[in-house]
């Protein structure tokens, strides 16, 4: 597994540097669903710091594990980019450093609250639904800036930026135009919306790009690469 997280990083590298990036403009979130307490132990151990998960029980039962619990916040850090509903949301507050997948006000106001009832400003990302698939959670990329013109103000929420998961391709090319769309979004929205408007919104991370597609996400702009099976092998 070492061997494997060195080669992913020495991409997420080269990739930044062959598009005029700096090499760590780009972050690698390990995407951990499924994926057992002693693996992520072992990836942690293998210099892995960000770990993404789907699901508020399986992510709890993983940090209180006896391998992970003694990892300090310094150490490894938790990112919820799986589908999150409303009513988990005092949990998610609790529990993870960004959340990618915000996608209804409902939602943003939701954890806004529990933040500010845990003394704390939660990062977050607004999950976009950049192709319209029905089987995808996230707004559509015309109901972003009215979203944030919403939610900017909010005290104990941040907006850090945007996230995608584009239709599935063997060909990453074909994702292409996604995540052009997204970054072009990203530029928008930071040309109308100041911060006077939204003092709490800062556009500069883009969370796209998994296994088969991350180098081609990093070309337009990805700040934080989802990727698993290539760190942790085929899931079940
Ligand atoms: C599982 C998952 C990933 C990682 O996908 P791989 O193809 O295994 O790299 C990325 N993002 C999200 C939201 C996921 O659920």
């Amino acid at each position: 597994m070492k061997q494997r997280i060195e080669d992913i990083k020495n991409k997420i590298s080269k990739a930044a540097i062959a598009c005029g990036r700096n090499a760590d403009s780009v972050q690698l979130v390990t995407a951990s669903k499924t994926v057992s307490a002693d693996k992520i132990q072992e990836a942690a151990l293998a210099g892995v710091k960000i770990f993404g998960e789907n699901y508020i029980q399986e992510a709890r039962q993983k940090m209180e594990s006896d391998e992970l619990a003694n990892f300090s916040f310094s150490q490894i850090s938790w990112h919820f980019i799986g589908h999150l509903q409303t009513n988990k949301a005092k949990y998610a507050v609790k529990m993870f450093d960004l959340i990618h997948s915000v996608d209804s006000f409902k939602l943003a106001n939701e954890l806004n609250k529990h933040a500010q009832n845990n003394f704390k400003v939660q990062n977050i990302l607004i999950q976009v639904n950049i192709a319209k698939e029905a089987t995808k959670s996230g707004i559509y990329e015309e109901e972003v800036e009215a979203l944030i013109r919403k939610i900017g103000h909010f005290k104990n929420i941040s907006v850090k930026g945007l996230m995608i998961i584009p239709p599935f391709y063997n060909d990453p090319d074909k994702a292409r135009p996604y995540f052009k769309a997204v970054c072009d979004l990203r530029n928008h929205i930071n040309e109308t919306i100041t911060t006077e408007i939204a003092p709490n919104v800062s556009m500069d991370e883009l969370s796209m790009g998994m296994s088969g597609d991350f180098e081609t996400a990093i070309e337009y702009g990805a700040t934080l690469v989802r990727i698993g099976t290539s760190v942790f092998g085929k899931r079940d």
